[in-house]
């Protein structure tokens, strides 16, 4: 009889903790979807002066700009120290927006930490348009949470899952997060037939002057050592669909990350481009924020990229 009882009260306290927690989940994809009804009343994002009209999944600016130059950082797995230091070097030289192809913390860190968010408070402190698109480490569920719960604080930062083509003043960008290969095998970010579809249609929408790039966290596939594709081992390891894009689509520039050791500037022929030069095509790698090997050592890399016209040039940085 006693047993009989204890039962009874246990069922009774589950059915209200099922309750309980019924009612939360409710609520929270309620509030959700609030929120969501509330993004997609905003037509417009303002940072600073600039100011992007929102079409769809597009961005569009419709200012002109003579020469402008970006901070771009790719792979900083969570890497804070060094985004402080490319940061304050990015504000020293002026930039007017940053640029940040992915690998924002490493896959692991996202479920035990929250390097992410860090990373990607450091750039939207800067209050310039911060360019974020994520990598193979990048979890989704926690990626969008973060840009979602930053995005209220840091209206700055501009997701570039969600905006994957951006008619900037001077420059358009078109944004690919998807790869392949086996760093891919466990991403969230994993390419196939129709996300290449989508990514030619968005490749091939520009018919402006300005130039268009690529911000792709992995790399279109090059040929030869001066390819921006070209790792310690020796081979060229970036995406050949993405390679097979941009000549379809007559895209000369592209900024990626993935490959931590390829540090380099290359044309769409794959003939190296020296830094401070202005060039009519250019792919750049600017290696790893993260500190990675090289030939001679090891290094912790980020580049400045300046926009002129339809023309492109890159500067390296390197932190010892
Ligand atoms: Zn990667």
């Amino acid at each position: 009889m006693r047993n009989a009882i204890k039962l009874g009260i246990y069922l009774i306290l589950l059915g209200c903790l099922r309750g309980a927690w019924l009612y939360t989940s409710k609520e929270e994809a309620r509030k959700e979807e609030e929120n969501e009804r509330t993004r997609n009343k905003i037509t417009t994002i303002t940072i600073g002066q600039r100011r992007f009209r929102i079409q769809e999944s597009a961005l569009i600016e419709e200012i002109k700009i003579p020469e402008q130059s970006f901070g771009l950082l790719t792979d900083t797995h969570g890497d804070v120290a060094d985004v402080q230091y490319f940061t304050k070097e990015f504000i020293k030289r002026k930039v007017d927006g940053v640029i940040l192809t992915g690998d924002i913390a490493d896959m692991f860190r996202w479920y035990v930490t929250d390097d992410g968010e860090h990373v990607l408070r450091v750039l939207g402190e800067t209050n310039l348009p911060v360019y974020v698109l994520p990598g193979n480490h990048d979890v989704h569920r926690y990626y969008t949470n973060t840009i979602r719960k930053l995005g209220r604080e840091y209206p700055n930062i501009i997701d570039l899952l969600r905006y994957r083509r951006v008619d900037a003043a001077g420059i358009n960008f078109v944004s690919n997060p998807y790869g392949e290969g086996p760093h891919y095998k466990y991403s969230d970010y994993v390419a196939d037939e129709r996300k290449y579809d989508e990514l030619e249609k968005l490749l091939c929408s520009f018919s402006d002057n300005d130039p268009v790039v690529l911000v792709t966290h992995q790399p279109p596939l090059c040929k030869g050592k001066y390819g921006v594709d070209y790792t310690l081992g020796e081979k060229n390891e970036g995406s050949q669909q993405l390679a097979h894009l941009m000549k379809k689509c007559n895209v000369k520039f592209s900024f990626s990350g993935h490959l931590h050791s390829a540090t380099n500037g290359c044309t769409e022929t794959y003939e190296p481009v020296p830094q401070k030069q202005f060039s009519p095509s250019l792919l750049v790698t600017p290696g790893a924020v993260l500190r990675h090997k090289t030939r001679t050592g090891y290094a912790c890399n980020a580049a400045i990229i300046t926009v002129t016209g339809k023309t492109l040039m890159y500067e390296l940085l390197e932190r010892d």
